[in-house]
Order: structure tokens, then sequence, then C-alpha cells
């Protein structure tokens, strides 16, 4: 049984972000919503996380960054988080080192994995990433799904005039590698270098979801997963990501996150509520309190998006004040 928060909301899924650091600098990157910090928590500190939120009755770990193959202690974290009993470990990467670790993760328990990439068009890959690592990343995911990590899922971000003319094509090299393509809207990114990026790449995602509920086999609805909607296709599998401005995002939302400096983020949207729970592993403390800590931390969560929310509202009318 899974432990509600105080809008009875069930706590699912835990995201861990294991680093700050990347080896590549993508130029939309929000940086997942992490504050700058170049602490990271040892094995130890994200298996024990992992595991009292275990017994708080989460049940899917993701591991994410900055990029979290960059940690030379991977292996040695998704086995630890295995060995606590997770049945559903997921990782988000940008796939650049997945042909040398797939193998390795998946031995260590690693079930899926997520791949961000938008193009497979080399100059698009070079202008958006400054390097030329498409192909080594294109390798590492055919042998995800080769291996049995599975599902392997492409995170495509929509740019309009980068790789909106790309759905196709990206969509066909899924289908034949037995991929899944989640689509993804642009979102506005104070954290990246060029802060107008998103208004000039921003692309609707609605009419291509109009233009896919016109020719897909069968529709679904993700529960507790934002309402997201899932397209399949001729045999393909096409999954939409719409931007979080919505009640219902918040409304549907079952995920708690960590910092990599050890701190429970309630909400991808704020950095005002976080609890550290870190430092109470660092000084001894017991599962007990611990488990104290965590739920402290779960009872802070607040739909961001919601007529209750005065910052939301003062938010949401500058930005139709805008239009
Ligand atoms: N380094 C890993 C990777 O590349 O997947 C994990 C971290 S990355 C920040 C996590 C996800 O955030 C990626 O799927 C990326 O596509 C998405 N993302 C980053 N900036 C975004 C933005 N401005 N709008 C929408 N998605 C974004």
């Amino acid at each position: 049984m899974s432990i509600h928060d105080k809008y009875n909301r069930p706590i699912i899924s835990l995201r861990i972000s294991i680093t700050n650091r990347c080896n590549i600098k993508c130029l939309y990157c929000h940086h997942d919503g992490m504050l700058p910090s170049n602490e990271e928590m040892t094995p130890y500190e994200i298996i024990k996380i992992a595991e009292i939120s275990k017994k708080l009755g989460v049940k899917k770990i993701r591991i994410s960054g900055g990029e979290p193959l960059v940690r030379k202690d991977i292996i040695e974290i998704i086995e630890g988080i295995n060995n606590i009993g997770f049945k559903d470990i997921s990782i988000t990467t940008n796939g650049n080192y997945l042909e040398k670790y797939a193998k390795d993760l998946k031995e260590a328990g690693l079930n899926r994995v997520n791949v961000s990439l938008d193009t497979l068009n080399n100059d698009t890959y070079k202008f958006l990433t400054k390097k030329d690592y498409l192909n080594q990343t294109k390798r590492g995911i055919l042998k995800a799904a080769k291996i049995g990590l599975y599902p392997v899922k492409i995170n495509m971000i929509l740019m309009k005039g980068i790789n909106d003319n790309e759905v196709k094509d990206m969509f066909d090299f899924c289908r034949e590698n037995g991929l899944v393509l989640q689509i993804i809207e642009l979102l506005k990114s104070e954290s990246c270098d060029d802060e107008s990026f998103s208004d000039k790449y921003h692309c609707n995602i609605d009419s291509l979801e109009e233009k896919l509920s016109k020719i897909a086999d069968e529709v679904k609805v993700r529960e507790f997963m934002q309402d997201r909607r899932k397209y399949y296709i001729d045999g393909g599998e096409i999954e939409i990501v719409k931007p979080m401005d919505n009640t219902c995002f918040c409304e549907n939302c079952s995920r708690l996150r960590i910092t990599p400096n050890g701190e429970i983020k309630p909400c991808l949207l704020r950095n005002d509520n976080l609890t550290n729970i870190v430092k109470y592993i660092r000084e001894g403390a017991s599962d007990e309190k611990l488990e104290e800590i965590f739920i402290e931390g779960i009872m802070k969560r607040k739909p961001y998006y919601s007529e209750d929310n005065e910052e939301y509202i003062v938010d949401r009318v500058v930005r139709e004040s805008r239009l």
C-alpha cells in the first residue's frame, strides 16, 4: 500500500537524481529543475533512501541526472537498489555511454531505459549537443533493446524548424527496433544558456496529437502519469508528454524527487520546500527516524497548478498578459 499525501495522491515513484554533472550541454536543457550543487550522495546513501521509500510503498525508482552514466559507480547503485527488491528500476540517459554499460546495467537489475534523442540527423544532433555522439548513441539504444531492457523509450523534444520534420523518421526507427517513442513539448528553461530558445523553437504539440488520434489503431490514457495519451499505430507506439502547465498534471502526480545532494523535492517546479534527508543518514539516524523525515517531505507536497496556489495564479496572469 502506497503512502498518500495530503491531497490523497499516492506516492508511487521516486526519481533520484544522482548527479548534476553531464558530459553534454543541450541547448534547451532545464537540468531537470535542479539547484546547482556539486555535492553527490554515495551509493550507500542513495540505496538507503530507496530502501526507506520502499518501506513507505514506493514501487518504482527512476535514476536520472545530470547524466547518470557519468558516475563510475552507476552499476553499484543499480545493483544495490535491485537487492532491496524493486521490480521497476529505470534510468533516463542521453545514451552516449549506453553501449558500454547496457549489459552490466541489465545484469545489475535495471529494467527499463529512457534515452533522450531528439534527432537522427548528424548535423542537428551536433547543433543541439555540440557533440558528435549520434552514432554511438544509436548503437547504445540498439544494444539496450537487444539485451532486453524493456521498453527502451526514446524521449524526443519537438522543436519548430529543428526536428519537427523528423517525427515520421523517428517513429519508423522506433517501430522497426521495438522502441517506444515519447514526444515531449519543449518547456521554457531559465537554466539553459539561451533563454529565448524556447520562444524561438517552441512547437505546439496539440496539432500533432490531433493527427495521431485520427490515424491511431488504439489510444490509451495513462492513469497516475498525468493522464498522458499513448497512440498505437501500425505496431508502433507514441506517447505524448504535454507541458506541465495544467491542473490535471498535478492532480495525477504520484512522483517524488531526490536531488543529487540528498534533499527530498516534492515538486519539479519549486525549490522552496525541500527536506534534507541525507544529513540524517550521515548522522547515523535509525530507519524509523528516516521514515519520519521521508513522510515530512511527502507532506510538503502541494499541487503547483491549482486554483489554490497564489504563485500559480500570478504566474498564469503574467503569462496570459504576454499573449
Ligand atoms: N542526461 C539525461 C538525459 O539526457 O536524458 C537525464 C537528464 S535530462 C535533464 C532529463 C529529461 O529532461 C530529458 O529527457 C530531456 O529531454 C528533458 N528536458 C530537458 N530540458 C527540457 C526542456 N527544456 N523541455 C522539455 N524537456 C526537457
